[in-house]
């Protein structure tokens, strides 16, 4: 098959790889893609996934078989809809259906409407109501912009200033825009945050090993959230009871809801679990794979990826089947200034795949040829491969601490909670 993946970071990149190593594709497009997937045989097509007629043209054209669809931005906005009505098959969720990410206050009525655990919330549309709710419920509260933000729209307030200051940016200086016309506020759930991803179809899934982002820009878990600053997989602080636990008792009843509820969701339903005394608890879900824990997790895919959504998609048994004896860790290098402001232009190192190391790359431009450099904060992530996570940790970092990266950053701690455990 010929495949087009849509999106531009280290997570198409690792979906483009993934889908090249097996039989079932043989060419991968990339939309937009980036310079650094080039070394890899990914042909790149300059093409915005905003505008569906020309992505149409262009798949016709160029004969491509099937799409996969990776960040949020076009699944809630509809791409696959579009792409399906023209009959071209594409693996994601349809509109209705990537509400689940694209609406908190969906997701979160949902939830309570099956009985899946999750933080108690209420939802507001005004500053002066949720205000007085936050005033009665006291501190410490979790605001959340109900719309996408990028990661930015979520707020764990550890007092009532600090929620109130979250409100006012949400309803005053309407920070998120339409993403803040409405607010989930939660109660603060206490406990280890983890990511469950399935492949779904309909009130069927298969799950893929469980992974662990880091959110914070610095070591220690300190500084301002990221959209994640490396991942490792499987966990080794967690058995396999946890992942069965969170099968039967959210992913199980949520894919379920949808469907009964008229959206079955096909595509890759990722939850972002709380380990919480009483088991895990919902944080959110999104409507595709997780970026940073995709470059740690697909590698790990003994069945072949290509076959297996293809027959997904047309309704067969599909195989998807999991190397965990051994562990995958991924150094995310970011641009000096992210999450704020990241130097654009910086140097980026060009990490030719080794035995078991190789970097998957995001936000750059240049060429191979001429050299790599920064075009956002996040430019690219280090996978290493071990027999265990202390060893994998090991690689990654005994090649990236002999670099010399002026401009650039990353966490050195990435892996400390299933190191520790
Ligand atoms: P955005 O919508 O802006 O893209 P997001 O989808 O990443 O953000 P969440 O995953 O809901 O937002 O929240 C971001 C982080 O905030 C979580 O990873 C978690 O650390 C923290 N968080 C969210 N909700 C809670 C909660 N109820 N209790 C404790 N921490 C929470």
């Amino acid at each position: 098959d010929k495949v087009l993946v849509i999106g531009s970071g280290a997570r198409e990149h690792v979906i483009a790889t993934t889908l090249l190593s097996g039989p079932g594709v043989d060419h991968v497009w990339c939309a937009p893609g980036n310079p650094g997937m080039e070394p890899d045989d990914i042909s790149l097509l300059q093409l915005d996934s905003s505008e569906p007629a020309k992505l149409i043209a262009a798949i016709r054209e160029l004969r491509i078989d099937w799409v996969f669809v990776g960040p949020e931005a076009p699944l809630t906005a509809g791409l696959v809809d579009d792409l399906q009505a023209a009959g071209i098959p594409a693996f994601g969720p349809t509109k209705a259906a990537a509400r689940i990410e694209g609406s908190k206050g969906f997701a979160k009525d949902l939830m309570r409407r099956h009985g899946i655990p999750t933080a108690d919330y209420a939802v507001f549309h005004d500053l002066e109501t949720a205000k007085s709710y936050v005033r009665s419920h006291g501190a410490p509260v979790v605001i959340k912009a109900d719309g996408l933000a990028a990661g930015k729209g979520v707020t764990v307030a550890a007092d009532l200033d600090q929620a109130m200051q979250a409100l006012d940016a949400i309803f005053i200086d309407h920070k998120f825009g339409q993403a803040g016309a409405r607010v989930v506020i939660e109660d603060r759930l206490a406990g280890q945050e983890c990511s469950l991803m399935c492949f779904v179809r309909g009130e069927q899934f298969w799950p893929m090993p469980l992974s662990q982002d880091h959110k914070p820009a610095y070591d220690g878990d300190r500084g301002p959230n990221t959209g994640g600053m490396g991942a490792y997989s499987p966990l080794p602080q967690f058995g396999p009871e946890l992942t069965q636990k969170a099968l039967n008792t959210i992913v199980a009843p949520a894919v379920r809801a949808l469907a009964q509820e008229g959206s079955p969701f096909t595509g890759v339903l990722y939850t972002g679990l709380m380990v919480t005394d009483k088991g895990p608890e919902v944080i959110e879900f999104n409507a595709r794979l997780g970026d940073p824990e995709t470059e740690v997790v697909l590698p790990a895919l003994t069945s072949d990826l290509g076959t297996a959504i293809r027959t997904l998609m047309e309704g067969g048994e599909p195989q998807f089947t999991w190397d965990e004896s051994h562990s995958r860790l991924g150094v995310i290098l970011a641009a000096q200034g992210y999450p704020g402001n990241p130097k654009t232009g910086v140097p980026v190192p060009l990490i030719a795949p080794e035995q078991d190391l190789r970097a998957y790359y995001a936000g750059v431009s240049g060429s191979v040829s001429t050299g790599l450099t920064s075009s956002s904060g996040r430019t690219a992530l280090v996978v290493a491969q071990g027999d265990d996570l202390a060893q994998a940790a090991r690689r990654v970092y005994d090649r990236l601490d002999g670099l010399s990266m002026p401009g650039l950053f990353y966490r050195h701690d990435i892996g400390h909670r299933g190191l520790e455990a």
